[in-house]
């Protein structure tokens, strides 16, 4: 099975939909996600850490996790084989 990389996904809660029961908090694999002191409901604190395994929007109760691919932050060079740097 190929490696997960991390830090290649978009990580959203949507703090309406979170009621904090911690879940997602407790068995994520990378300590991405916290529970705020404050709200007591879920937030992102190292979304780089994120290996993609689904888990939390998975077992999320209230359905209040999406997970979606980053995007590349230039598409175009990457079709192009191109960095944008000076040649
Ligand atoms: S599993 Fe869902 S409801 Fe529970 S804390 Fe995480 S985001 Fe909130
Ligand atoms: S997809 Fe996996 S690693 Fe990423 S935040 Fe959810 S539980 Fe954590």
């Amino acid at each position: 099975m190929a490696k997960k990389e991390k830090g290649k996904t978009s990580i959203i809660v949507f703090q309406d939909w979170c009621k904090g029961c911690g879940i997602c908090v407790e068995f994520c694999p990378g300590k991405v996600l916290e529970l705020d002191r404050t709200s007591g409901k879920a937030l992102v604190v190292h979304p780089e850490e994120c290996i993609n395994c689904g888990f939390c929007e998975l077992h999320c109760p209230d359905f209040a996790i999406m997970l979606a691919p980053k995007e590349r932050e230039n598409p175009m060079a990457a079709e192009l084989n191109c960095n944008g740097g000076d040649q």
